[in-house]
């Protein structure tokens, strides 16, 4: 495949796909690198503190985003001022076809990911399942399942060994609501997560011979502003009370985890859904 690059700071090539995404190389020239990750939903968050965390142990870091593509850019800045290298990359996950031309510009501006992180995801606001509209119900399971689905399905296309990669490690960002049910506000949401959780399990499985690892975490209350856009900004000091270690995570607390479960500092564990909650 013929590699293209941005010149530093400029617009990516189109690649056919000039309305479906943006590119920006913010880092200075690098040599193509055998540790790449996209991460989704990487402009704030536990998806940009991964990003950092990833950017500061040698991986060059796809950025994914939906909307806000300053906070995108700004993660990307800050892993540049630090010497590594990122891009932006927009695309909605539940959108196959921005997807597919997100992977197309990682392709040719990073190379074949080695790793994706799975962890662009909403709620919605609270509500009971018998007040749940469909509309609701087909943007929360378009976005936080078929979106991992259709990035998981790329990602094995570029690792597997049997389709001429050399392996590599997904994770998916799941969530202890798959455990709890999160009865009385997003049972919809906490069912979205119960199918990531299968995803992995499954996934993990299938091509565990092919080289590549599948892991998920589960956080708990973690302070981002995820809980904002679901209406409850107050969401994870109202509910510490309930965590055993009697407060909320942070999201380069999540990152940790999701990083060491990337790297090769985990060459054993596939499969494993690891809880980052605080024992809740
Ligand atoms: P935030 O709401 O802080 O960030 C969400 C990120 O996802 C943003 O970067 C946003 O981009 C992006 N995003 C949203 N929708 C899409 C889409 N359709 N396509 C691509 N990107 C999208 O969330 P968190 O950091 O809190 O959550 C990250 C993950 O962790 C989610 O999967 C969430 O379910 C999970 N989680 C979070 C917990 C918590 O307490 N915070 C607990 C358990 C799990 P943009 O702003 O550009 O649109």
């Amino acid at each position: 495949m013929a590699l293209t690059r941005c010149a530093p700071g400029t617009l990516g090539p189109a690649l056919g796909a000039e309305n479906l995404f943006q590119c920006a190389i913010l880092a200075g020239d690098h040599d193509f690198m055998d540790k790449i990750a996209l991460i989704t939903g990487a402009s704030r968050g536990i998806g940009a503190a991964t990003a950092l965390l990833a950017a500061r142990q040698g991986w060059a870091v796809a950025v994914n985003y939906q909307g806000n593509q300053a906070a995108a850019d700004a993660v990307v800045q800050q892993i540049r001022a630090a010497g590594g290298t990122a891009l932006t990359v927009q695309a909605n996950v539940a959108d196959e076809a921005q997807v597919l031309a997100m992977f197309a510009t990682v392709d040719a501006q990073l190379g074949r990911v080695t790793a994706l992180v799975n962890n662009a995801g909403v709620v919605d606001v609270p509500a009971r399942v018998d007040e749940m509209s469909t509309e609701r119900l087909r943007r929360m399971f378009d976005i936080n399942v078929i979106g991992s689905f259709v990035c998981a399905r790329e990602a094995v296309r570029r690792m597997s060994t049997q389709h001429g990669g050399s392996g590599g490690s997904i994770v998916n960002v799941s969530s202890a609501a798959s455990r709890l049910g999160s009865a009385h506000q997003y049972v919809d949401y906490a069912a979205a997560k119960g199918a990531i959780d299968v995803l992995t399990l499954g996934l993990a499985r299938e091509v565990a011979a092919e080289g590549i690892r599948v892991n998920a975490v589960r956080p708990g209350l973690i302070e981002t502003d995820i809980h904002a856009s679901g209406g409850l900004p107050d969401r994870v000091r109202d509910l510490a009370h309930q965590v055993p270690m009697q407060r909320g995570g942070t999201a380069e607390e999540v990152a940790e985890a999701i990083v060491w479960l990337m790297s090769d500092a985990s060459p054993y564990t596939t499969m494993s859904l690891l809880e980052v909650s605080g024992g809740r």
